[in-house]
């Protein structure tokens, strides 16, 4: 770990005040590893409990994830600790198991989103949203290897979404901040700091949230949280909400045991890499002012269904999705939120409005990868070919497989973990992992 740079020293020094010694000395020691385990895709537990997340796990060191074939197959997210506190203040808004329509507006590479997605009840629809093309492109990928169906993926602005008045019931605002918590992990967290750009975040936040705060709806709650410890991105920034519109602010209780702190003036809570096991990070919840009702299901409208589509077959309770057809790929949602989906694909045009199922041309469909890691995929209707680790490696990297007698689509498992398809083609399988997907490394 470099030596601070002065400004940024002085500004931390403001932040930590006494304990500046103490933070610099834990920036010395090596990050902590960790990883949030996929409850839906389990393979064996391993690790040292995340005290603050019933699926997070410290790992004692780096292994090399790439060569995991359970990685690439979804059964973990590797996910820095701090970050994970997202599960306690989500319990705090009392949202667990209640049917709900969330947004995640600042969500790649995804770390939060699949977090949030196996907090929230199983029928609740969640949005993910990223603004960079590039990576809106990577959280999709890694909401597909997640698994969970009921998942929304847009790229757009945050001004995109005020045509949805009172429509969420909670947004999570990972703002994009000045990054000062991550400078153990990330040389260039340092490197790109300047007072200039902690303003410059300052003010892209408060855009942010006077853009999206109409769209939570009364009663709904707001997760902020930044990875950096300056005031002004932080608790000043609450304070400005709670000043400039409906809002409360609700205090997380029970972890003041397990190293997380209030923060100033008692908002929110704050990692600090000599108080926790990880890096920096600060989150609050506010609640907008008004009663808040639980979302009653409604009766599905239903959209074309591919009815030609061989693929139907594949899915696991068929009659409670809608198909919508983009760019020639047909995407599953289910049709319970159809009348929202509906509504978002409108003011939005999101990149995957619900789980791609099947792709192609005119009638030649065939099974688009993302449906093999989905929940969404029957796996009884489909031949099924376990992989051994070295020929799951084959096949991550792209290459064909020997068979005897091969025909039609099968999937590939790699240590009980459905990954992604392959064609026979008589003493061969041709693979159909997705090229961009591929591992490159020897
Ligand atoms: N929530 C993510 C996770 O847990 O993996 C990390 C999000 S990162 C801290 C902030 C994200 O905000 C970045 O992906 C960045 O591209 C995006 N962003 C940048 N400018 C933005 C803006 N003006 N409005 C919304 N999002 C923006």
């Amino acid at each position: 770990m470099p030596l601070l740079k002065p400004d940024l020293r002085a500004a931390l020094h403001r932040s930590m005040g006494a304990d500046l010694g103490m933070f610099e000395h834990a920036l010395e020691q090596p990050p902590p590893v960790s990883i949030r385990l996929n409850a839906s895709k389990p393979t064996g537990d391993q690790g040292e409990p995340v005290p603050w997340c019933a699926t997070g796990r410290y790992l004692t060191e780096r292994p090399v994830f790439t060569l995991d074939p359970c990685f690439h197959a979804g059964a973990y997210y590797v996910q820095e600790s701090s970050s994970m506190i997202l599960e306690p203040v989500f319990k705090a808004t009392g949202l667990s198991g209640k049917r709900m329509v969330a947004l995640d507006l600042c969500a790649a590479p995804g770390g939060k989103s699949t977090h949030l997605r196996s907090l929230m009840s199983d029928d609740s629809l969640l949005v993910c949203n990223e603004v960079e093309p590039k990576r809106a492109h990577v959280l999709q990928e890694n909401l597909w290897k997640w698994g969970h169906p009921n998942v929304v993926v847009c790229n757009a602005q945050p001004d995109r979404f005020t045509h949805l008045q009172e429509a969420f019931d909670l947004i999570l605002v990972d703002a994009p901040c000045s990054g000062e918590g991550l400078i153990r992990k990330d040389a260039y967290a340092m490197e790109q700091w300047t007072p200039a750009l902690v303003r410059e975040c300052e003010l892209r936040q408060q855009r942010i949230i006077d853009t999206i705060w109409p769209t939570l709806r009364p009663g709904g709650f707001l997760i902020y949280s930044t990875c950096t410890y300056e005031a002004c991105e932080n608790e000043e920034q609450i304070e400005r909400i709670l000043s400039d519109h409906d809002a409360e602010h609700v205090a997380i209780s029970g972890l003041e045991e397990l190293g997380p702190v209030r923060g100033k003036n008692g908002i929110g809570l704050r990692c600090l890499p000599h108080l926790v096991r990880g890096e920096g990070q600060f989150m609050a919840l506010l609640r907008k002012e008004g009663e808040w009702n639980e979302r009653t299901a409604v009766n599905a409208t239903h959209a074309p269904k591919p009815v030609d589509d061989p693929v139907l077959p594949l899915l696991v309770r068929p009659d409670e999705l809608d198909f919508r057809l983009r760019r020639e790929v047909w995407f599953a949602a289910p049709a319970s939120h159809s009348a929202f989906i509906d509504r978002l694909v409108h003011a939005t045009d999101p990149i995957a409005p619900g789980v791609p199922v099947a792709e192609g041309k005119a009638k030649q469909w065939r099974p688009h990868p993302a449906l093999a890691l989905s929940r969404l995929l029957d796996t009884s209707s489909v031949p099924v070919i376990p992989l051994n680790t070295q020929d799951a490696l084959r096949y991550l990297r792209g290459e064909a497989l020997r068979a005897s007698q091969a025909t039609g689509f099968a999937l590939m498992t790699l240590s009980g973990l459905a990954a992604g398809w392959a064609k026979g083609a008589g003493n061969r399988w041709n693979n159909h992992w997705p090229d961009p997907w591929r591992i490159r490394m020897r």
